[in-house]
C-alpha cells in the first residue's frame, strides 16, 4: 500500500482512483478503514493507530467541522441517500480536488468514501509542510476547500505572498475550520439530496 502513495506522491501515476474507505456505527466509533484509507492517512499525517473503536470526532476536532459532519450523517440516514461533496486535501507540491460520499448503511451506520478527482502541481509551499517550524501565531484554514483566513479566504499562496510568511522564520500554526463559501456549498448539497414529495 505504500507503493501506491509513492507512485501518487510523485504524480506519475495520474489522480489515483483508489477509495479510502472509513465507517463508523450508529454511536459515531470508527469501525473500519480500509487500507487504502491507512495509506492515505501515512501521507497526511493522520493517526495510524487508535482509530478503530474510538469516536469519529476525537479526531475531526473543530466544533464547526463536527457541526457539519453530524448534518451530513443526520441527512444521508434521515434520506436513505448517498450526499456527495467536495473537498480538498493538498500537499505542499500539489492541490489535490477529493469527493467524499457520505453513504448511509442498514444498522445506522455511516460509510464515508473519498478518492482524488484530479490533482495540479505546483511549486513547493513551506507553508504546508508538516515539518516547517511554527511560532504561536494561529491561521484559520478551511477543512474543505484548504483556503485561510486573513482574514479574507485565500488561496495558500496568495496568503503566503500577501502576509509574507515566506519572510519569517517560524510560520503561523494552522487550526481548522470552515470558510462561508464551503458552509453554503455543503448546506445546499445537504438540501438537495432530501427526498423529494411526489408531485
Ligand atoms: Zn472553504
Amino acid at each position: 500500500m505504500t507503493r501506491a502513495t509513492d507512485m501518487r506522491a510523485k504524480g506519475g501515476a495520474g489522480p489515483a482512483r483508489h477509495l479510502f474507505v472509513l465507517r463508523v456505527d450508529a454511536k459515531d466509533i470508527i469501525v473500519h478503514v480500509n487500507n487504502h484509507w491507512l495509506a492515505f492517512g501515512k501521507e497526511n499525517n493522520y493517526p495510524a493507530t487508535g482509530l478503530i473503536g474510538n469516536p469519529l470526532f476525537k479526531f475531526v476536532t473543530d466544533t464547526t467541522t463536527q457541526q457539519l459532519y453530524r448534518t451530513l450523517m443526520r441527512r444521508a440516514l434521515e434520506s436513505h441517500k448517498t450526499i456527495t461533496v467536495p473537498f480538498r486535501c493538498d500537499t505542499p507540491s500539489q492541490r489535490r480536488f477529493m469527493s467524499m460520499q457520505v453513504v448511509p448503511l442498514p444498522g445506522k451506520e455511516i460509510e464515508f468514501r473519498s478518492r482524488i478527482v484530479r490533482t495540479e502541481p505546483r511549486s513547493g509551499v513551506r507553508f504546508l509542510d508538516p515539518a516547517a517550524p511554527r511560532g504561536d501565531k494561529l491561521i484559520r484554514m478551511c477543512g474543505w476547500c484548504r483556503k485561510v483566513a486573513i482574514p479574507e479566504w485565500v488561496e495558500v499562496e496568495i496568503g503566503v505572498r500577501k502576509m509574507r510568511w515566506f519572510e519569517q522564520s517560524l510560520l503561523p500554526k494552522i487550526t481548522h475550520g470552515i470558510c462561508p463559501a464551503c458552509e453554503q456549498l455543503m448546506m445546499a448539497e445537504v438540501g438537495s439530496s432530501l427526498p423529494r414529495r411526489p408531485n
